[in-house]
């Protein structure tokens, strides 16, 4: 599965929860519906990056506790790749779009790295 057929399933998903939040079945209609909530995904995307480090664990230096399980972290870990993929189509990202902006910011963190970023 790549980038692109994710965010064909998260349209869908997306579509689904506005016909059910408006009331409508009109693809244009449940697309701009989907714009219109781009503040609250993003919030909801930081709230669920927030969950994933809950989950590792990795900030609590106070604690000993072990993290909280592999499958605990990828279910957070796909929470926030669920409200990603939503932004991303919500903002009209297509698969090439977001494929070619991570190369071109890969190879951007490579030469930072080498000039001593
Ligand atoms: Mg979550």
């Amino acid at each position: 599965m790549d980038i692109k057929e994710l965010l064909i399933m998260q349209k869908s998903f997306d579509r689904y929860l506005a016909a059910k939040q408006i009331g409508q079945s009109d693809n244009e209609k449940l697309d701009e519906w989907n714009r219109s909530v781009l503040d609250k995904k993003l919030l909801a995307l930081s709230v669920e990056v927030g969950e994933l480090a809950n989950a590792t664990r990795c900030f609590k230096y106070w604690s000993t506790k072990e993290d909280e399980g592999k499958e605990r972290i990828l279910d957070e870990f796909a929470d926030v790749l669920h409200f990603l993929l939503s932004v991303a189509n919500s903002l009209q990202f297509t698969s090439e779009d977001i494929e070619h902006a991570y190369i071109r910011k890969h190879s951007e963190n490579y030469r930072r790295q080498a000039e001593g970023y």
